[in-house]
């Protein structure tokens, strides 16, 4: 039944009754739509119906069944053999039913039916977000993945069926319902032999650089030594570990700048990104010391274990050999989400000798700080070791200095001696002047043993 001239009764219903788009043979864009994969298919559906709805889809499937019409549903047309172009059925074309919308978390993404894995992976890309997918762009997701979904990143995260989470189907009966655990298996697998398929909730993850901490660390030292530096442009490189799975290490920098020229500050900065593969610094905008503060904060444990687990260890600059000594170790995983290891830089004013303070590490060095602390007290015998570990191989570079930062470091490390140099008597005269009993003796730097 049905002809150029006369449509099909069911095509006729749906377009007078239920206002659905639907094209017939005789329809302008009738062979622009029914464009797929394979060219030479001979099959003639008796419509192309184009939904925007879950309540379109059940409105069709219902009419179809009362019509004793079969459907086809189509989104990508890469079936290898033209089978979602069937004869005399009604082509139920989905790529109207095409949102996407990622979880607040961003864990997870809704995605309509008709989405091509092309828009998906655009769309996920720009928020730095990805998910397996395959080979071709304008192959549709849902039948990429429902079949089992091979591709990229599968060795990673799994085929396309496990990264179905759920899925909203209509039925046989032209029901709209949520795929319960039975009917999500059947789906993860033997596709659309169910219901169309409307929706599917599936898992996405971070959309990573996979670099080599170790020479990525080493790359930015090198280049970062030999870089004309501007007073008012501060660095601070620091690595904390990869939240969701502590399975390696990420390294940023603290980037400041201090002056009102903000091109030259760009500048400086590109300078800066320019020292690592790909940095990233759009997280680098105008601020205020309140909202620095409060960002700190925020990231930050205000409470952690590890008394012994904290310590620093200070070098003119990180050249060749504690650089390779820090790579090494951040190579290996962290223990403890509240790891963290940092440079603080000193250089500029602050390195220059100043008669009228002890303060006895007045040169241009870095101060490493080796934050093993930890919220799980369960760590802290192994964060506390690998703390102790990566001192004790920094010092071993005989790069060290003697001087080292008295209240970031355990006290037996800190040698007062040489911590003060030319002040160390000044500084014990004063000791002696003021606390002769040693009532404040419980003071780091401990002047008194
Ligand atoms: C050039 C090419 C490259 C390919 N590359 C890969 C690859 O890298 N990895 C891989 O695993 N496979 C690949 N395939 C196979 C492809 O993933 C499957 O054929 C897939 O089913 C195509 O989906 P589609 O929407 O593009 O095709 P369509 O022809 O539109 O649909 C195919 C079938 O999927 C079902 N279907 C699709 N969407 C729905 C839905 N929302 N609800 C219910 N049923 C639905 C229907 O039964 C339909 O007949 C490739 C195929 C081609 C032709």
């Amino acid at each position: 039944m049905g002809s150029v001239s006369e449509p099909h009764p069911l095509v006729a219903e749906l377009v007078k009754r239920h206002s659905i788009t639907v094209l017939t043979l005789s329809s302008p864009e009738w062979d622009e739509r029914l464009a797929a994969y394979i060219i030479d298919n001979p099959a003639k559906p008796v419509g192309i119906a184009r939904p925007k709805s879950a309540e379109e889809v059940s409105t069709i499937v219902k009419a179809a069944r009362s019509h004793g019409v079969k459907i086809s549903v189509r989104v990508g047309g890469h079936d290898v053999a033209g089978r979602s172009i069937a004869d005399n059925c009604l082509v139920v074309d989905l790529r109207e039913i095409n949102t996407i919308e990622v979880s607040e978390h961003r864990g997870t993404a809704t995605i309509g039916g008709g989405v091509l894995i092309g828009d998906l992976i655009e769309k996920l890309t720009p928020l730095k977000l990805v998910t397996p997918f395959g080979y071709f762009p304008t192959i549709g997701y849902a039948g990429w993945a429902m079949m089992g979904g091979y591709g990229w990143l599968a060795s990673r995260f799994g085929l396309g069926v496990d990264q179905i989470l759920r899925a909203r189907v209509v039925t046989s009966n032209g029901d709209i319902v949520e795929a319960d655990a039975e009917l999500l298996k059947g789906i993860r697998g033997a596709g659309g032999n169910f219901g169309v398929i409307v929706e599917l909730g599936i898992k996405i993850y971070p959309l990573e650089k996979t670099s080599d901490i170790k020479a990525t660390l080493e790359k930015y030292f090198s280049g970062y030594n030999k870089m004309e530096k501007s007073p008012y442009g501060g660095c601070g490189p620091f690595w904390f570990p990869k939240q969701d799975d502590m399975s390696q290490w990420m390294f940023a920098v603290n980037f400041n700048w201090s002056s009102p020229d903000l091109d030259a500050g760009r500048k400086y900065l590109q300078q800066v990104a320019a020292l690592g593969d790909g940095a990233d610094t759009t997280l680098v905008k105008e601020t205020t010391p309140t909202e620095l503060i409060n960002l700190i904060i925020a990231w930050s444990p205000q409470r952690v274990h590890g008394i012994k687990a904290g310590n620093a260890i200070s070098f003119q600059s990180i050249t060749e050999r504690p650089a390779k000594v820090l790579g090494d170790w951040l190579s290996k995983r962290p223990v403890d989400t509240a790891n963290v290891l940092l440079v603080h830089e000193m250089r500029g004013q602050s390195a220059e000798p100043h008669p009228d303070s002890c303060f006895g590490a007045r040169l241009p060095h870095g101060v490493i700080e080796i934050v093993g602390v930890c919220i799980n007290p369960d760590h802290i015998v192994a964060s506390t070791q690998r703390t102790q570990e990566l001192r004790q191989g920094l010092k071993e570079t005989g790069d060290a200095l003697d001087v080292t930062y008295a209240s970031l470091s355990q006290t037996r490390d800190t040698d007062v001696g040489k911590l003060f140099g030319d002040n160390y008597q000044f500084v014990m005269d004063l000791k002696n002047k003021y606390d002769p009993t040693g009532l404040f003796d419980n003071t780091e730097p401990r002047l008194r043993p």
